[in-house]
């Protein structure tokens, strides 16, 4: 197959983490006799210092005219005092709506090698910890109309039968690639437009009898995901829900440096980061962990390529690699070796197999 991925460096690490994920995609083309094409996309502090512009248009369309999007990170003290539209960050909005991406998917996984990390139980932890939040990105609460009228403030929670539909489809086409579990996270209780989410959420449900659907108040999710992780496998979610769970849920792994993310709209090209920023406290020194980085290259191949086994194959080189007691600086621990960000991209690289 031949794919074209436009390729966003961006600041800080970002360059630093993306080279790792380049060496590990063309192994994998390599073994799987692929073709990625890589179109570089300059987006973030580095764009205002070439453009005045942290993503113009002509960068932006190289972006829409490619098959996906792997993203490093953006940011840095340097444009702080640079005024609010033209911040690094103010790129990433614009590339995330250019692109209408609604869906953002973000893994909970805890690698055994790394459990000791984890602030949870080792009771806990030794069940699994590895889901999935699908979290609607453009609609509901802070999307809607906000106002203060003298000491009262509204902000408006609203969603249409449409753009729950879309976001569900993709909890069930994700559970359905992955355990075939899907629990939908609302608060019919109290909320209507959640009693919609769920109505919605069970009909569609009739269209994936392969995965089977739950429900769950959001209050008692919270609780859930601390007390007994192993039960999830995806969870689908709306925004503001969402952006909660998916910070609580990446906590309880224990290393930003190690989590992968994917943003998905209505085609297959999605754009794919980790969820860490550009860390300009360690940038340019080969110290940065580029394996979130490394696994969003992996959940490209799997959700836009439809490339499972080569996902699979990366996924499990890094899980060799931390078998082997290597570790970088962020996930350093007794009695482990120290190694460099592009030390670690080679190693996963040898490790890389044909599944
Ligand atoms: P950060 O995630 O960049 O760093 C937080 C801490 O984690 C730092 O100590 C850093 O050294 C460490 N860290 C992060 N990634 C690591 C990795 N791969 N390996 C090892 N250690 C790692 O968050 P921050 O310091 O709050 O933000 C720095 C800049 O990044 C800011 O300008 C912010 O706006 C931007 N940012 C960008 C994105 C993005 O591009 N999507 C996301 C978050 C923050």
């Amino acid at each position: 197959m031949v794919k074209n991925i436009a390729v966003i460096r961006g600041d800080g690490i970002g360059p630093e983490i993306i080279s790792e994920a380049l060496k590990v995609l063309d192994k994998v083309a390599a073994l799987y006799g692929h073709t990625f094409n890589y179109t570089d996309v300059d987006m973030g502090g580095c764009a205002i210092d070439k453009y005045g512009d942290p993503l113009p248009e002509h960068e932006l369309n190289k972006c829409l005219s490619s098959d996906s999007v792997l993203l490093g990170a953006v940011g840095g003290d340097k444009w702080n005092d640079v005024p609010g539209n033209m911040r690094p960050e103010k790129g990433l909005l614009r590339l995330r709506a250019g692109m209408g991406v609604y869906s953002n998917n973000r893994p909970a996984k805890i690698w055994r090698q790394l459990s000791d990390a984890s602030p949870l139980k080792k009771s806990i932890v030794d069940e699994g910890i590895d889901f999935i939040i699908v979290r609607e990105l453009i609609g509901g609460i802070y999307f809607g109309e906000h106002k203060t009228e003298g000491d009262t403030a509204v902000d408006v929670l609203r969603y249409s039968e449409s753009e729950i539909e879309r976001i569900g489809r993709i909890g069930f086409e994700t559970a359905r690639k992955r355990g075939k579990k899907l629990c939908s996270v609302e608060k019919s209780n109290v909320l209507d437009s959640s009693r919609l989410w769920k109505k919605v959420m069970h009909r569609l449900s009739a269209e994936y009898p392969d995965v089977e659907l739950s429900d769950m108040l959001v209050d008692n999710c919270a609780m859930q995901i601390v007390k007994n992780p192993a039960q999830f496998d995806v969870i689908v979610t709306e925004n503001m829900f969402g952006d909660i769970l998916s910070d609580e849920a990446s906590m309880i792994t224990g290393s930003i440096g190690m989590i992968p993310s994917s943003s998905l709209g209505a085609t297959s090209c999605g754009l794919y980061e980790p969820i860490h920023g550009s860390a300009p406290d360690i940038a340019g020194k080969d110290i940065a962990n580029p394996v979130g980085a490394i696994l969003s290259a992996a959940m490209m191949l799997r959700f836009s390529f439809d490339m499972e086994n080569e996902a699979t194959a990366i996924e499990n080189a890094v899980s060799k690699y931390l078998d082997s007691g290597l570790r970088t600086a962020d996930i350093m621990s007794e009695g482990m070796t120290l190694v460099g960000c592009s030390k670690c991209g080679d190693l996963i690289c040898d490790n890389l197999r044909k599944e």
